[in-house]
């Protein structure tokens, strides 16, 4: 994703002033294409299948005299005259597993993990050390005067003990150079010579032996070795020893011989989110086969956005001082982070090991991302984005990337148009992310008003999938009727997020059992005053904040078309000042339908109604409760005595206060013009009532004292915020299917505000809504569960249990564009798990390796059940195309 880049010239300040200084380091620090020597048989099995190109070029070695020969073995290899096209000879020698062949290091990657596919390793009882398998070799090299010999020396303080003793019997046999760079050695000899006459330098250069040991087993054992004898080695016959690993139980759980590729990773102080993502990095088949093979041959060195930024020669004199043989003008700074995931992934690979360190790898990657510097507790999810981004620019076969136009796609079939944007995608990025994880999404944006379309193309390499707590909202709002039935009740419903506001009533009507004659008005109330009704079905619930006090009044559907009045509460207070009584107001405010001709009684006769679920039973409205029920609606307020003529009596029946309600003067009640709250006039009682052409009657109440004390205003007051819970409830985390988690991906969501998208039909800017549709699915699809939220407040975690598919993860339901070439459906193979709250916890993978399982918790690595790898951990998944 273009997102992803990051800055190219991070770290190269100093770069050109000190260029040869940095030269040396660099060379060093690449520690290049190692080579190994290993079985010519095993080698030549691999080769069948696939390195058909690869010609080997046969050196005959001899042994030469030597002053010091307990101490130093000297060898003659020279170009034999059977040349390496020459296959059927070159074979028939071959299989007498008296030969050798010299590897380049992806080969024998290569070489060894075709091995370890083919047999399987069944038999995992067959225990082996194999740290005998592979040993290290310190061999000097140099040209001699003829020009056509190579001069090899293993001397014995370059070697252990045990390694120099075993090179005694190799090397007496025929190599076969694979590698190329004998020949490449040659020729630079030859350059040397020509240019500075007969000097007779030296290069010293490590060998990786591998493969050897039962050779060497069968060699002490007094066993002939000839080209008749079947031989064992590790790898070659019919009876293949597998890779194995022993002992090193102290830092492994289990008693099973580890297979390739079980290595653990130490922690080195909170890298435990790294070591998640790079163990499901690293059982990434295409990704294993890749970097296991010659992935130099892509490394970016002139994208400018790769990870490194300068070209410059090494001299070849330089070249000779450091140990291994290389090209002679390297790159050596271009794809850094290549080459260290590269290096680190081989590692991992290699037989015998159990876990490393992948400090090399953390301080490279700090180079590039110093966000990843030092020991602080990332997010494995950015640590991967930011992975295969870098990785993806390091290794970008594009060198030079074109510029091209998009072009206007209106009335182009959407299949045309995302095949343009493809090809034009890979135009400028070609790599093995792209191969690998590059999917295509559509993206449609809708003019709320024309309905105009707008189709984009969009590429990805993971998908971020919201979880349904994030997806859904509850609310709170206070529901009343407006017959005077019954108090009012706060009721919480659970809406889509990003929900209409239909869908906020079809939830309240079901949860408050709403009639079918009836219907709801929802308004917004701030300072005790309805500021807003809400509107439109098709309005978004995103208008609605969270501390936004929302009222459902109930009314009947028949009534649609009277007049609405709207009743607010107000107490009357003495002002200090020579004015009249000012009001305060309180409570929620009560709404009913009225008849088209009414009047004062009947504006009066229905507040009474209203407010008669409120009514306190007599024995509550003593003085010792009136106070606390006052004080509890308004503490501030000093009551003052208002109502002069009212006559303390019984508190009424309902009965009575309908039948009263004509004749008394307890509540005042004045028309409020819309707009201007102090513009209002006094309802007289017998006057009929004009009613605005609004059909709204705005009705402000003012409450003596003594109905204040008749009445439970405290339930007036208790009007919550929406996004308060009813009760502190101790829910089990919630679980949702992966597939519902796709859905809310999926769906279409308005735009907010701040993202007004300009329509190019109404030339206006619009809030449009967009939809999003998967097109093209990559071959490893990782999705990232969006546990973390990030609000204006506060961070986050959600601990939602996901229900994922391990076998078969089906997205045809999901896929737009159906391509008939490519399956489909999906199978998981790792997991990246958070343990623990926000910025801290543990990260842990879960990694299918043949048809086992295994949890990568750093060092240690344990074997675990399918059953096992579903919690609500999972946080990062990976699944491939089956
Ligand atoms: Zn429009």
């Amino acid at each position: 994703m273009d997102s992803f880049f990051f800055s190219a010239d991070a770290g190269d300040d100093d770069w050109y002033g000190n260029s040869s200084a940095r030269s040396i380091r660099s060379l060093s620090d690449l520690d290049d294409e190692r080579l190994y020597l290993v079985d010519h048989r095993w080698w030549n099995e691999t080769r069948e299948s696939m390195f058909r190109e690869v010609d080997g070029v046969l050196y005959s070695t001899s042994s030469c005299l030597s002053d010091d020969f307990e101490s130093e073995i000297i060898l003659d290899m020279r170009r034999s005259e059977i040349d390496g096209d020459d296959d059927c000879n070159g074979e028939e020698q071959g299989v007498s597993g008296r030969e050798y062949a010299l590897i380049s290091e992806w080969m024998f990657y290569r070489a060894l993990k075709w091995h370890y596919d083919l047999k399987k390793v069944q038999n995992l009882a067959a225990i082996e050390d194999n740290k005998a398998d592979l040993f290290f070799l310190q061999v000097r090299l140099s040209i001699s005067g003829t020009r056509n010999s190579l001069i090899v020396r293993i001397c014995e303080k370059d070697n252990e003990v045990g390694a120099f003793n075993k090179s005694c019997q190799i090397f007496t046999l025929k190599i076969w150079d694979f590698s190329g760079q004998i020949t490449k050695f040659f020729l630079q000899g030859r350059m040397l010579h020509d240019n500075s006459g007969p000097v007779n330098k030296e290069i010293s250069l490590e060998l990786q032996v591998y493969g050897l040991y039962h050779y060497f087993m069968l060699k002490e054992n007094g066993m002939e070795v000839d080209s008749k004898t079947e031989l064992k080695v590790n790898g070659h016959s019919n009876e293949v020893k597998p890779y194995v690993r022993l002992g090193q139980s102290h830092t492994s759980s289990f008693n099973e011989a580890h297979k390739l590729g079980l290595t653990g990773l130490y922690n080195l102080g909170n890298t435990c989110f790294m070591n998640s993502a790079i163990q499901c990095l690293v059982h990434t088949p295409q990704l294993v086969d890749y970097f296991l093979g010659d992935f130099r041959k892509d490394l970016n060195f002139e994208n400018p956005l790769g990870m490194n930024v300068c070209i410059f020669q090494i001299i070849y004199y330089y070249f000779l001082q450091v140990k291994c043989m290389n090209y002679l003008f390297a790159h050596v700074d271009q794809g850094k982070l290549a080459l260290a995931f590269g290096d680190l992934l081989r590692q991992l690979w290699t037989p015998g090991v159990t876990s490393v360190g992948p400090r090399a790898f953390k301080s490279r990657l700090a180079e590039f991302a110093p966000q990843f510097d030092g020991y602080n507790q990332h997010d494995s999810q950015e640590f991967l984005a930011f992975l295969l981004d870098g990785l993806h620019e390091d290794l970008n076969r594009v060198k030079i990337k074109p510029y091209n136009e998009i072009k206007d796609v209106d009335g182009i079939p959407d299949k045309e148009v995302a095949n343009e944007h493809w090809k034009n995608h890979l135009a400028r990025n070609d790599s093995i992310i792209v191969d690998m994880c590059q999917g295509q999404y559509r993206s449609t944006l809708i003019c709320p008003l024309c309905k105009k379309h707008s189709v984009t193309f969009d590429p990805f390499i993971y998908l971020s999938l919201p979880l349904p707590s994030t997806t859904m909202r509850t609310m709170t709002l206070t529901v009343l009727n407006t017959d005077g039935s019954t108090l009012p009740i706060p009721v919480t419903v659970t809406v889509p997020k990003f929900g209409k506001f239909k869908d906020l009533i079809q939830a309240l009507s079901i949860a408050c059992l709403l009639r079918d004659d009836e219907t709801l008005l929802v308004a917004e109330i701030y300072n005790n005053c309805i500021i807003h009704f809400l509107g439109k079905p098709s309005d978004s619930l995103e208008l609605v904040r969270d501390h936004d006090r929302l009222v459902a009044y109930r009314l009947p559907k028949d009534q649609d078309s009277l007049p609405l009045v709207v009743f607010t509460h107000c107490y009357l207070e003495e002002s200090n000042g020579q004015g009249g009584p000012s009001s305060r107001r309180f409570g929620m405010p009560l709404v009913a339908r009225i008849p088209e001709s009414s009047d004062g009684f009947e504006i009066h006769k229905k507040f009474l109604q209203l407010l008669n679920p409120l009514l306190l039973p007599e024995e509550f409205s003593s003085d010792s409760l009136d106070t606390c029920s006052v004080n509890i609606a308004d503490p501030d307020t000093k009551m003052d005595d208002v109502a002069d003529d009212l006559t303390i009596e019984d508190v009424p029946n309902s009965d009575e206060v309908m039948r009263k309600s004509s004749v008394d003067v307890d509540f005042h009640f004045s028309l409020e013009k819309q707009g201007f709250s102090s513009a209002r006039s006094k309802i007289v009682m017998d006057e009929p009532l004009l009613i605005p052409e609004t059909r709204q009657v705005s009705v402000l109440v003012s409450w003596p004292d003594e109905m204040v004390k008749r009445y439970d205003t405290f339930i007036l007051n208790r009007l919550p915020e929406t996004g308060e819970l009813p009760l502190l409830t101790n829910n089990p985390p919630e679980s949702v299917s992966l597939y519902k988690c796709l859905e809310a991906f999926l769906k279409e969501e308005p735009l907010g505000p701040e993202d007004m998208w300009y329509c190019p039909k109404c030339k206006e800017h619009r809030q449009a809504s967009k939809k999003l549709d998967l097109w093209r699915l990559p071959e490893v699809l990782i999705i990232h569960l969006k546990r973390f939220s990030y609000d204006q407040f506060l961070m986050d975690k959600l601990e939602t249990y996901v229900d994922f598919p391990i076998v078969d993860f089906d997205l045809s339901n999901y896929t737009v564009h159906k391509d008939c070439q490519s399956s489909i459906h999906y199978k998981m193979y790792a997991v990246s798990n958070h343990y623990g709250g926000m910025g801290g916890g543990h990260y842990t993978a879960f990694v299918q390796c043949g048809e086992q399982w295994y949890e990568f918790n750093d060092s240690q690595v344990f074997p675990i059940s399918e059953d096992q790898i579903k919690t609500s951990a999972a946080y990062v998944l990976f699944y491939k195309r089956v």
